[in-house]
C-alpha cells in the first residue's frame, strides 16, 4: 500500500485517478479548493473502506500543503489541481496565473523543503508527479508530425502558458534541488465525471435536453483523444519507472476532427437514446471560431510505450460508447450538476461520511443513508 497526496483530485481526471488507487488498496489524501469544477459527487461512491481523506484547501497555502505533508508523508505527490478550461481562461486569465503557475510554484516549495528534511527509506521513494497537457506545445499543421518529448514550447492560450510555466518550474525545481520530480503531458481526454463545459459531456448532455450542439466554425480543429482510464493507467506506468527529472507525452493516437467527434455522439445517441423528433445531428450549431483556437494537437506516445508496458486499452469508439452509456446510467450526478446541488459539496462531505460511518460499525449498505438528489 502506497500514499498518495492527489491535488484537485475533486476534479475529472483527478476523481477517476483516486477511484483506481482506492480499488489498488492505496491511501489517498486529496486537497482540493472546490472551485467551480470540483464536484464531491464524483467521489461519494467510493467504497467505506477506501482510505480516502478529504481535505478542502489550495494548492497555493504553504502552510496548509506543509501541514498535510507532514501529517500524511505521502510517498507521491500527484498533482492535477489546475484552472483547465480554455474558453474561461480567454476570459479570465488571472485565476490560471494564479492556481497553474503560482500555485504550483507554491506546492513544489512545500515539497521541496519537507522532502529535503525526510528521513530514508520515504526520501529515496518519493516521487512528485506533475499531470500537464500537450497544449503546452502549441498548434500543428495537418501535414506536421506529432508531438514528442523534444517538441518545443509554443504554448497559445492563457491556460496552456499557465500550464507550461507550470512545467518549467518543475523541472527547475529538478535541477536545482535535486527533487525527485516526473512531467506528463496529456492529449484531450474524455470519459466519466467530466464536467459539462468540455466538447463531449457537454455534447451529449445538450443533445439530451434538446439544446443546441455548438461546434467552432466548421469543426475542423483535431483532438487527439483518450479515455481518462488509459490516462490514469499510464500515469501508474509512470510512476513504476522510478526515474527522476524525465518527461512523458501521454496519447492514445485517436485523432477526430471536432465536428467527428459531434456526430458520433449523435449517432451512439440515436441508438441509445432516441429522440421522436429525429436525429440529435439536427441541433448541430456552428458558433464564431475561439479566438486563437489551436488547429491541432496530436501525441507520439512512442518513449512511453517503450519505458513502460502500458498501452491504451481501448479504440475511441468503444470509449465513446461507455462513456455515452456512463453519463445516461448517473442521471442523478447529471441533474445535480444541472440544479447546481452539487455546488454543496459539505453537505455532500458529511452524507459520505455518515453513510461510511454505518457501513464500518456493520450496517447493511442496502440501509445505509443516502446522498439527498
Ligand atoms: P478539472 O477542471 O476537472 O479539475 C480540476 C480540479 O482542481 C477541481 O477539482 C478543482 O476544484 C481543483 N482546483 C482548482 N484550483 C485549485 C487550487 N488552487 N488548489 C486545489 N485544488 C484546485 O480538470 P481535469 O480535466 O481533471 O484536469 C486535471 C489536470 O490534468 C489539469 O492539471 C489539466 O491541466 C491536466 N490535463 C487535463 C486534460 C483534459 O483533457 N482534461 C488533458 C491533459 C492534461
Amino acid at each position: 500500500m502506497k500514499t498518495y497526496l492527489v491535488t484537485g483530485g475533486a476534479g475529472f481526471i483527478g476523481s477517476n485517478f483516486i477511484h483506481r488507487r482506492c480499488e489498488e488498496g492505496d491511501a489517498v489524501i486529496n486537497l482540493d479548493q472546490m472551485t467551480y469544477c470540483g464536484n464531491m459527487d464524483n467521489l461519494s461512491d467510493l467504497p467505506w473502506d477506501s482510505c480516502h481523506i478529504f481535505v478542502p484547501g489550495s494548492v497555493c497555502n504553504s502552510e496548509l500543503v506543509s501541514y498535510v505533508l507532514q501529517t500524511y508523508e505521502p510517498d507521491y505527490v500527484v498533482h492535477f489541481a489546475a484552472e483547465s478550461h480554455v474558453d474561461r481562461s480567454i476570459k479570465d486569465p488571472n485565476d490560471f496565473m494564479h492556481t497553474n503557475a503560482l500555485g504550483t510554484a507554491t506546492l513544489l516549495n512545500a515539497v521541496k523543503d519537507w522532502w529535503q528534511g525526510l528521513h530514508e527509506p520515504l526520501k529515496t521513494r518519493f516521487r512528485f508527479l506533475h499531470v500537464s497537457t500537450d497544449e503546452v506545445f502549441g498548434a500543428l499543421k495537418p501535414e506536421d508530425a506529432a508531438f514528442t518529448e523534444d517538441s518545443p514550447y509554443r504554448p497559445m492560450s492563457p491556460y496552456s502558458a499557465a500550464k507550461a510555466a507550470a512545467d518549467h518550474l518543475v523541472r527547475a525545481f529538478h535541477n536545482t534541488y535535486g527533487l525527485p520530480v516526473l512531467i506528463t503531458n496529456c492529449s484531450n481526454n474524455y470519459g466519466p465525471r467530466q464536467f459539462p463545459e468540455k466538447l463531449i459531456p457537454l455534447t451529449i448532455l445538450n443533445a439530451l435536453a434538446g439544446k443546441p450542439l455548438p461546434v467552432y466554425a466548421k469543426g475542423e480543429n483535431v483532438r487527439d483523444w483518450i479515455h481518462v482510464d488509459d490516462h490514469c493507467s499510464a500515469l501508474d506506468a509512470v510512476l513504476k519507472t522510478r526515474e527522476k527529472g524525465e518527461t512523458y507525452l501521454i496519447g492514445a493516437q485517436s485523432e477526430r476532427r471536432n465536428i467527428d467527434v459531434v456526430r458520433a455522439v449523435c449517432t451512439l445517441l440515436d441508438e441509445l437514446a432516441p429522440d421522436p423528433a429525429g436525429s440529435h445531428e439536427r441541433l448541430i450549431t456552428f458558433v464564431d471560431d475561439r479566438p486563437g483556437h489551436d488547429f491541432r494537437y496530436a501525441i507520439n506516445p512512442s518513449k512511453l510505450m517503450s519505458a513502460t508496458e502500458w498501452k491504451p486499452s481501448r479504440t475511441f469508439e468503444e470509449g465513446l460508447r461507455e462513456t455515452v452509456q456512463w453519463y445516461l446510467e448517473h442521471t442523478e450526478w447529471v441533474e445535480r450538476i444541472r440544479s447546481g446541488a452539487y455546488k454543496d459539496w459539505k453537505k455532500t462531505l458529511n452524507a459520505y461520511k455518515a453513510r461510511q460511518a454505518y457501513l464500518a460499525a456493520g450496517g447493511k449498505p442496502e440501509d445505509a443513508p443516502k446522498q439527498e438528489a
